[in-house]
């Protein structure tokens, strides 16, 4: 028996099924390779699900977390310490918010999100203005695991099973303006989006509909709350999605990449927003930890001293300009979309687009499949072209070899008929 197989009987026994995993055991990481425990290497070109910003053994974060750990791992939130206002100053400045919430993960973040929607509509009620507790929330997006989370959530297996959910969320056409005016009244407290719907298949949001969600909650004083947990921190070559459409949302929620991959999740809010918290009516053991906070620190400071915003850029769009060649020589890519290192190819099946994630593993290239049908690529942000072209050079191969068993399959077909 291998190590691998005797970790995943071990596995069945003992865990909650709640992960179906590929048959691989990494033990280490370089850069943008995984290895694992033969000692073959990986080009990752998802990273962790959109964590590992820097990829792996960053010397930044391994000097943060050597430094950090042997001064103050937990104090809790009972105690100042050093990290948390520091990182709020970077967020706030990179997000034109103004004040920040700690969590550990996305869903945490999401959650707090909502608390502080309602919270703040009853505040609005308190001084006397027409605004009811309704969430509108967009077809296909996905915001986390927990009850909040989930209930504004559209996939019906995401929900479905843990019901009732948290009543008072209605969903929206994706992009859909009219459906939008339809549904927004002054019965909402908030309007949520992503900005680029990342599980969702790597959808961004038309400016028309942005915009239109802006306005419509700037009317009633409903806010417009923003999950920037995939698509922020840097990813889409800004540190926010939405400053590519120049709007400014309410709030907004960070998590996957703040950290590095240590664990972290933020919330942000106008000064505005945030007078409808008061000590006590929200909180987190474990939220905001000096670890996590001077990691975060540590991470943002790579990203800026090593230009890699415009690295996400240069090098996304050459991801996006080598994906369209190969879509104009494969009628299988349907679509190609993205921003920055946020990146997706649309296939015309899910059969290919599963054959394709085993083919690309077979050549030692980790990437996923969303949505059915559409190949995502969220790399490190230290990706380079040359990384670009290995992996389009694969789907190329993939690509081709899939064409000719299919018209060989379809001659052989026809023969038969004949
Ligand atoms: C991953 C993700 C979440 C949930 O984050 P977790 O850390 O897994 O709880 C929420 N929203 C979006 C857009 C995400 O991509």
């Amino acid at each position: 028996m291998t190590r691998l197989d005797q970790i995943r009987a071990a596995e069945e026994r003992l865990l909650l099924p709640t992960y179906d995993r590929n048959p691989l055991l990494f033990v280490r990481g370089e850069g943008v390779h995984l290895i694992d425990e033969q000692g073959e290497r990986y080009l990752d070109l998802l990273s962790g699900i959109g964590v590992n910003a820097l990829g792996y053994g960053h010397p930044a974060i391994e000097e943060a977390i050597a430094r950090q750990s042997r001064a103050l791992i937990h104090t809790s939130n009972l105690y100042f310490h050093e990290g948390q206002a520091e990182l709020a100053l970077r967020l706030t400045e990179q997000t034109g918010l103004d004040r920040v919430f700690f969590a550990n993960t996305g869903t945490e973040a999401w959650e707090g999100a909502l608390k502080l929607a309602r919270a703040h509509a009853g505040l609005l009620r308190s001084e006397g203005k027409q605004i009811g507790t309704k969430f509108l929330a967009l077809e296909q997006s996905f915001h986390g695991r927990t009850f909040g989370s989930i209930s504004t959530t559209f996939k019906e297996k995401y929900r479905e099973p843990f019901g009732p959910v948290v009543p008072g969320v209605e969903f929206v056409r994706f992009n859909d303006v009219t459906d939008l005016r339809g549904k927004f009244s002054n019965e909402v407290c908030a309007i949520l989006l992503e900005t680029i719907q990342g599980e969702g298949g790597v959808r961004p949001l038309t400016q028309e509909f942005f915009a239109e969600a802006r306005s419509l909650a700037s009317s009633t004083g409903a806010l417009l709350i923003v999950d920037e947990i995939q698509s922020g921190m840097g990813r889409t070559g800004k540190w926010c999605a939405y400053q590519h459409y120049g709007i400014q949302p309410d709030v907004t929620t960070l998590a996957k990449p703040l950290a590095g991959g240590i664990p972290i999740g933020a919330l942000l809010c106008t000064e505005e927003v945030s007078r409808a918290i008061h000590p006590g009516m929200h909180g987190t053991t474990f939220g905001g930890g000096p670890l996590a906070c001077a990691v975060a620190i540590a991470v943002i400071d790579a990203i800026e001293k090593d230009g890699l915003l415009k690295n996400a850029t240069e090098v996304g769009d050459y991801f996006q300009l080598q994906l369209r060649s190969l879509a104009a020589r494969h009628e299988a890519i349907v679509d190609v979309r993205g921003k920055g290192l946020m990146v997706a190819a649309e296939l015309d099946s899910a059969d290919l687009a599963k054959l394709t994630v085993a083919e690309m593993l077979k050549r030692h290239i980790l990437i996923n499949c969303t949505s059915d049908t559409v190949l995502r690529f969220l790399p490190p942000y230290i990706l380079e072209r040359t990384h670009v072209d290995t992996a389009i050079k694969a789907l190329d191969e993939i690509f081709t070899e899939h064409a000719a068993a299919q018209s060989a399959a379809q001659s052989a077909g026809g023969h038969t008929r004949g």
